[in-house]
């Protein structure tokens, strides 16, 4: 059993999707690894930390050749995958619906590929899943970077030279990152406020001494759907949900919006209009940019300015805490693929659930029903 990593080869993507020590522990499972040389850099790990656990450090095309497992951050271009075994497994974040073309593509080269961003949202598979451990870091990291931006200070601080007051932060989306923010900017002394369509995140906001914007009285109002996820609301709630947000974010000083739908672009938040009606100097992150944009004129990969207000539009926020996303990225990886490891057969054997929520292409076909329906 031979797992490979190849270096990632996406813009900006600083990230490794394996360590010295998950290295170590897929070593003493019994399985070879081998890395492509340089593969760690922009994560803070060198090659020879790579060899000193037991991975054999080589060129890319040694790394790929005879390896059952491939593993990476994002989905490796299938044409580097050459002289990898036929019917490899290529287990990354492999943006099924925003990709689609190189999931065919690797459907035609034989690869089995499975997506870790499709992992079931169940209890044995928490330790699993790179969508937590990758969202919680950003939700940290977006509350860092609207900070940098922002010309005054988070806490309130009362000094001989007069008082300078707390900065106010209005979370949009309480999920995993969105839970982080609430934290990160409690701790940095904000005064903090959040909103979700999931009536469940109330009482998480307010345990985290945060205040809960909700909309009341509006049909339509549970917006749970499968998996713990939202779902598209009804248009009397976008609408009750508009106005009580425009009351709310003219008195903002840092908005941080992280609202995703699974499958759909991101929900439009904010207008142009209600950033008009918002104090200079404000900030606004916008963490789904990448996925359509929560906030009107957020631009993907940039910082731009409209009425006084910057927007924030970082791409790939993890990739920004490199170290510590690779690490516990790493950790999914290792998690997933020892859970299923068959000592006799020295590889990883799937069950149903699990093998059939992930798994995009087998035998040369597409065979995930969230891409076929
Ligand atoms: P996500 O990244 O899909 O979305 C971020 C948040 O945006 C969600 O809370 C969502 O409800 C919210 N949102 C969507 N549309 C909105 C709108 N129009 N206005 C305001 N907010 C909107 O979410 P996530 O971080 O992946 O978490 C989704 C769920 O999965 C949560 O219930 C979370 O607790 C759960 N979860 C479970 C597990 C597990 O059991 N293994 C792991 C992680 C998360």
């Amino acid at each position: 059993m031979k797992i490979a990593i190849v270096r990632e080869q996406a813009n900006g993507e600083r990230r490794v999707a394996a360590t010295p020590e998950t290295v170590k522990k897929f070593r003493a499972l019994g399985a070879d690894v081998a890395i492509e040389s340089g593969a760690g850099l922009t994560a803070s790990i060198a090659d020879a930390d790579y060899a000193a656990a037991g991975a054999a450090v080589a060129d890319r095309a040694a790394t790929v050749a005879g390896a059952d497992i491939l593993l990476g951050v994002q989905g490796p271009s299938p044409d580097s995958l050459a002289g990898a075994k036929p019917g490899a497994w290529i287990v990354a974040g492999l943006n099924p619906f925003g990709e689609r073309a190189r999931v065919d593509a690797y459907a035609a080269a034989g690869f089995e590929a499975l997506a870790m961003e499709f992992m079931p949202r169940i209890t044995r598979a928490q330790s699993m899943d790179i969508l937590s451990s990758q969202s919680n870091l950003s939700g940290y990291k977006a509350v860092l970077d609207a900070a940098a931006e922002y010309g005054r200070a988070f806490p309130m601080m009362m000094t001989a030279a007069g008082t300078v007051s707390a900065a106010k932060v209005f979370v949009m989306g309480v999920g995993v990152a969105g839970l982080q923010a609430i934290a990160t900017a409690k701790r940095l002394g904000a005064q903090v406020s959040a909103t979700d369509v999931r009536a469940a995140t109330r009482e998480q906001i307010e345990s985290l001494g945060a205040r809960a914007i909700f909309v009341e009285k509006v049909a339509g109002i549970e917006g749970e759907g499968s998996g713990g996820y939202a779902t598209e609301m009804s248009d009397d709630y976008k609408a009750a949900q508009a106005e009580l947000v425009s009351g709310h974010i003219a008195k903002q000083d840092i908005v941080i919006t992280t609202a995703l739908i699974p499958g759909r672009p991101a929900p439009r938040l904010i207008s142009d209009a209600q950033i008009a009606t918002m104090k200079p100097g404000s900030v606004i992150v916008d963490l789904a940019v990448e996925q359509g944009g929560n906030v009107e004129g957020a631009v993907a990969g940039d910082v731009v300015e409209r009425h006084g207000v910057k927007i924030v539009g970082h791409r790939n926020v993890p990739s920004r805490l490199a170290a510590d996303t690779s690490a516990l990225f790493a950790r999914n990886l290792y998690n997933f693929l020892s859970a299923f490891w068959d000592k006799d057969r020295n590889a990883p054997v799937l069950d149903e659930e699990i093998g059939n929520a992930i798994r995009l292409t087998q035998d040369g076909k597409v065979v995930n029903e969230r891409l076929l329906g």
